[in-house]
């Protein structure tokens, strides 16, 4: 089995270097990157399983190399962050990652969020890649179902959504429910 390859762009040498190490001891592929242009450009060039991204670093931010990515790529992203008052930020929808650590942090517990990302993706794959994953929320594109954290923040979306789209939001024209599937956005 070939191992599985892992970007870390990281611009602190001390915490890149530690990072590969630990990541190669445990048998993945390493290949770090200190710049954040230069790491964007690598990570949509090369086929990556996974990225290790810090939130702070020269020439791109990880926010702005993580929202990039995402406008086309579902590889996972574990955030390196400073402090927890980021995590809100970095775990938004808008920004996609999927998972962070917040410095400083054990190897033990990267180790453990990495494994548990690819080992989700495995899974993915093997139910036949029908799942979107952004942040945390999961799509199920077979199955037509979305996983959120707390289903009447998806009541409450739609019902903002029907109070500026629709002519009486009671009886929706244009946002309709499709019973079993969810919602559809039609003309009137
Ligand atoms: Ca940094």
């Amino acid at each position: 089995m070939t191992p599985e390859r892992i970007l870390v762009v990281e611009d602190e040498p001390a915490i890149a270097q530690a990072v590969e190490y630990a990541l190669e001891a445990e048998g993945f592929h390493v290949d770090a990157i200190d710049d954040g242009a230069e790491a964007l450009a690598a990570a949509r060039d090369l086929d990556y399983d996974l990225l290790v991204l810090d939130l702070m670093l020269p020439g791109l931010s990880g926010v702005e190399i993580c929202r990039r990515l995402r406008l086309d790529s579902a590889v996972p992203i574990v955030m390196l962050t400073a402090k927890d008052a980021e995590l809100d930020r970095v775990l938004g929808l808008e920004i996609g990652a999927d998972d962070y650590v917040t410095k400083p942090f054990s190897m033990a517990e990267l180790v453990a969020r990495i494994r548990a990302l690819l080992r989700r993706r495995e899974l993915d794959s093997r139910e036949g890649g029908m799942r979107l994953r952004v942040g945390d929320l999961e799509i199920d594109l077979a199955k037509h179902q979305a996983y959120v954290g707390d289903e009447r923040a998806c009541d409450l979306h739609i019902s903002n959504i029907r109070r500026k789209l629709e002519r009486d939001p009671a009886n929706p024209e244009r946002l309709v429910t499709v019973r079993g599937a969810g919602y559809k956005l039609q003309p009137v």
